[in-house]
């Protein structure tokens, strides 16, 4: 087992690394920027090294600076955490290189599934469902014109290097289509240096479900079942849950085993989730993430899993030990996540919190690194806390959240706490009724 990991992350999720790592006894070393000097991440870990101004391509994006600091401080392996450099194939291969473990999947699993054609080509040659769309990129408008006419409108256009929702525009018309297919090809050009684009047919009320699974290197693969993520503002997720309030036992075991296969199949090996849109009974592949997900722990919380020690094992070379027999599912698991935004306007809010208090009791988790005097920085990622909450059954979980939301306090700066209350008390959401638009319109009606 390594003897030093170095957490080449930020915030909550290098907490959360740093936290696996000293329960398998392992010593910590944090990597910051000149802004995070007093973060708790670094507060807690045995080592901390500076590597540059705020700015994350000068730190955290910085990967000569992430490789000295595991040079000098002696460290076997790197965990990547989420975002930043986790899904960059050439900081895995020069980690690789330089004599370290990369906690994560090869760089050739990394590469293929960043470039979501591929993606979706490897996933078809492998027999997963996909949405039906165009088989590869789309160059010009008559070919998108073409796939249009033939998966019909609405239609949904989509970078293939696209990630964090953007670069993504919906055209419902012949009429739409030559502004849409401009605009998602320049925001692609923009945002990621590459302005390859594809097609997909354009879902009007799916949910979004997705599953996680583990592979360790000696070709065993296991699913620890689904996550329902359908509530999504601009693409981006709010509230999850374990799991999904509309599949059944026997649909997880269906999708499960096909990804498992899939996967086998393929070679993978660590932590990855396959994200599908579910719609009328049928799923669709749309996208695999190759990294541990910001909503991982309500996985954890149902399966009784330690997602980031199981990591740190496949990478280290150990055997799950286990088969997905051993894996059981137990109650209900809902996690939100709570932003530095007005709960309205989503205007980030950074600054200092002059109270924090987290809640507690029986089944309530939190992921944070918040304290008191602590200043959310604005340089990156709003998130500043998971409050996630387990309990027998759905209704049960949503009574503890509702409580756990109660006795929550943030306050110096503004959060999504208030939203997050208004979700829990809304019947729909009570119902588990709902779809990927839901939340938009909810928020919609709100102001
Ligand atoms: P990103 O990598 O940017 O997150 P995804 O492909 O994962 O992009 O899509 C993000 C979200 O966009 C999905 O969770 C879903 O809500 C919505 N979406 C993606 N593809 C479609 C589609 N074909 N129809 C309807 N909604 C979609």
């Amino acid at each position: 087992m390594f003897g030093k990991v170095l957490i080449a992350n930020r915030g909550e999720i290098a907490l959360r690394i740093h936290r696996a790592c000293q329960e398998m006894g392992i010593r910590t070393v944090a990597v910051h920027s000149t802004a995070d000097a007093t973060a708790m991440h670094v507060r807690l870990a045995d080592e901390s090294v500076c590597i540059g101004p705020p700015a994350p391509r000068d730190s955290y994006l910085n990967v000569a600076a992430i490789l000295s600091a595991a040079t000098i401080t002696g460290a076997d392996a790197i965990h990547p955490g989420y975002g930043f450099l986790a899904e960059n194939a050439r900081f895995a291969e020069m980690v690789e290189a330089h004599g370290f473990a990369f906690i994560g999947p090869a760089p050739e699993h990394i590469r293929m599934m960043g470039d979501k054609i591929a993606a979706k080509a490897a996933m078809r040659r492998l027999g997963v469902p996909l949405v039906p769309g165009s088989e590869g990129a789309v160059a010009t408008l008559d070919e998108a014109r073409a796939v249009a006419a033939e998966v019909g409108y609405p239609v949904l256009i989509k970078a293939a290097a696209g990630g964090g929702g953007r670069g993504m525009k919906v055209a419902r018309s012949d009429a739409e289509l030559e502004e849409a297919f401009r605009v998602a090809r320049a925001e692609a050009k923009a945002a990621f240096g590459d302005d390859a684009v594809y097609i997909e047919k354009f879902l009007d009320r799916p949910r979004h479900i997705e599953m996680q699974v583990l592979a360790d290197a000696h070709g065993n693969v296991v699913h620890f079942g689904e996550r329902d993520c359908s509530l999504q503002r601009r693409h981006q997720k709010l509230v999850e849950e374990a799991g999904s309030p509309v599949l059944t036992a026997a649909a997880r075991d269906a999708l499960g085993a096909q990804v498992t296969r899939a996967l086998a199949e393929l070679g993978y090996r660590n932590a990855g989730t396959l994200e599908f849109l579910w719609q009328d009974g049928h799923f669709a592949f749309i996208e695999m993430n190759t990294r541990l997900q910001v909503e991982h722990p309500v996985t954890e919380m149902v399966c009784g899993v330690d997602l980031v020690r199981e990591q740190i094992r496949i990478a280290a070379g150990d055997r799950l030990g286990y088969g997905q027999s051993d894996i059981r599912f137990q109650g209900h698991a809902i996690e939100c996540r709570i932003t530095a935004e007005d709960p309205e306007s989503f205007a980030p809010s950074p600054g200092r919190v002059s109270m924090y208090h987290a809640p507690g009791g029986p089944g309530v988790r939190v992921d944070s690194a918040l304290y008191a005097g602590y200043a959310v920085p604005p340089y990156y990622d709003n998130l500043v806390a998971k409050l996630v909450v387990h309990a027998g059954t759905r209704a049960e979980a949503i009574a503890r959240l509702r409580r756990a939301l109660a006795e929550m306090v943030v306050d110096g700066v503004r959060t999504t706490l208030p939203l997050h209350q208004r979700i829990v008390e809304d019947a729909e959401f009570q119902a588990g009724d709902y779809t990927i638009h839901w939340l938009e319109r909810f928020v919609a009606r709100g102001r």
